[in-house]
C-alpha cells in the first residue's frame, strides 16, 4: 500500500499560487493511498490546459495528450490494459468544448474510468478567454461587453446522457473532494466528479469567495437521495448547477462487462493470439 508520499514526484508545478488545481492533485493523490493502491495500478491521462498538467504531477503512470483528447486516450488504455485504474483529468474548455464531443460517448459508453475535470469557467492557459462553462454576461478579452452565449452545465449534460456517477467538488474541501474521488474510482463505470478550481489570476469573478458563497452543498441535506435521477437533474437546475457532493451514482454493467469473454482475457493478449502475424510485424 503506497502513502500519499508515494503518489508525489520531484516535479514542481508552474501552476500560479493558489490555483485551485493544486487542491485536485493532492485530493487525487490521497484518494490513490486511501485505497490501499500502488503507483503501477494507476495510469493518469491529460488533455490540454493549465489542469492537463496534472499527468506529470502525480507519481502513477502518466500521459499528457493533445486539446480535448483526454478521453479517447483513457479509454484506449483501459480497454487495453483492463487491470490499470485509469483517471483522465483536464479543464472545461479541454473537455466541454473541443472534447465535449467524447465526453458525452464516453459518459454513454460507460466504461470504467475517472474523469475529473477542473472547472474555472476560463482559458487560463492561454491567459483568460472566455470557455465553455463561463457565465452569460462574463467579461474577458475576448467577450469585452459581456458573454452572449449561455454555459454548459456539465452535471446538467452528463445526467441527460445517462450518466452513472456524477459528482461534484470545490477546491477549498479538499476531504469531500478526496471522498469524491475514491467514490469515483470505486464505482464500476465512466464516474466524473467536477471540480470548481478557480483560476486566481484570470478569473475574477468565479473566486473561490464567490463559490463559498453560492455553493450548496449536499451533504447537508440528510434527505438528499443520489440514486434518484430526476431529483438529481431537478438539484442541478435549482442551484443553477453550484451544487457539490455526491449528486447521482447508479450502478449497472460498465462497457467491459457487456463486452463477450472480455473478462476472461485482457484484449491485447486475445488479438495476439488470433493474430501472431501481424504483432511479428510490428516487432
Ligand atoms: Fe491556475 Fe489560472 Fe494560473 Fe492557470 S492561469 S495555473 S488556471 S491560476
Ligand atoms: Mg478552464
Amino acid at each position: 500500500m503506497a502513502t500519499v508520499k508515494e503518489f508525489r514526484n520531484n516535479v514542481r508545478p508552474n501552476w500560479c499560487p493558489g490555483c485551485g488545481d493544486f487542491s485536485v492533485q493532492a485530493a487525487i493523490q490521497r484518494a490513490l493511498a486511501n485505497l490501499g493502491m500502488e503507483p503501477e495500478q494507476v495510469a493518469v491521462v491529460s488533455g490540454i490546459g493549465c489542469s492537463g498538467r496534472i499527468s506529470g504531477y502525480i507519481n502513477t503512470y502518466g500521459f499528457h495528450g493533445v486539446h480535448g483528447r483526454a478521453l479517447p486516450l483513457a479509454q484506449g488504455l483501459k480497454l487495453a490494459n483492463r487491470d490499470l485504474t485509469v483517471i483522465a483529468a483536464g479543464g472545461d474548455g479541454d473537455g466541454f468544448g473541443i472534447g465535449l464531443g467524447h465526453f458525452i460517448h464516453a459518459v454513454r459508453r460507460n466504461l470504467d474510468i475517472t474523469y475529473v475535470t477542473m472547472d474555472n469557467q476560463i482559458y487560463g492557459l492561454t491567459k483568460g478567454q472566455t470557455s465553455p462553462t463561463s457565465g452569460h454576461g462574463f467579461k474577458t478579452k475576448t467577450t469585452p461587453s459581456g458573454n452572449i452565449e449561455h454555459a454548459v452545465q456539465p452535471i446538467e449534460l452528463a445526467l441527460g446522457a445517462g450518466i452513472g456517477f456524477a459528482a461534484q467538488g470545490f477546491s477549498s474541501d479538499i476531504n469531500q473532494l478526496t471522498r469524491l474521488v475514491e467514490l469515483a474510482i470505486q464505482h464500476k463505470g465512466f464516474a466524473l466528479v467536477n471540480v470548481f478550481s478557480p483560476c486566481v489570476t484570470f478569473n475574477k469573478t468565479n473566486t473561490y469567495d464567490w463559490f463559498k458563497q453560492h455553493i450548496v452543498n449536499l451533504e447537508n441535506d440528510p434527505a438528499y437521495d443520489p440514486t434518484d435521477r430526476s431529483r438529481a437533474m431537478q438539484k442541478v437546475l435549482e442551484t443553477g448547477g453550484l451544487c457539490t457532493g455526491l449528486i447521482y451514482r447508479q450502478e449497472r454493467p460498465s462497457y467491459e462487462e457487456l463486452i463477450p469473454g472480455f473478462q476472461a482475457e485482457p484484449v491485447a493478449r486475445h488479438n495476439l493470439q488470433m493474430d501472431p502475424g501481424v504483432f511479428g510485424e510490428l516487432v
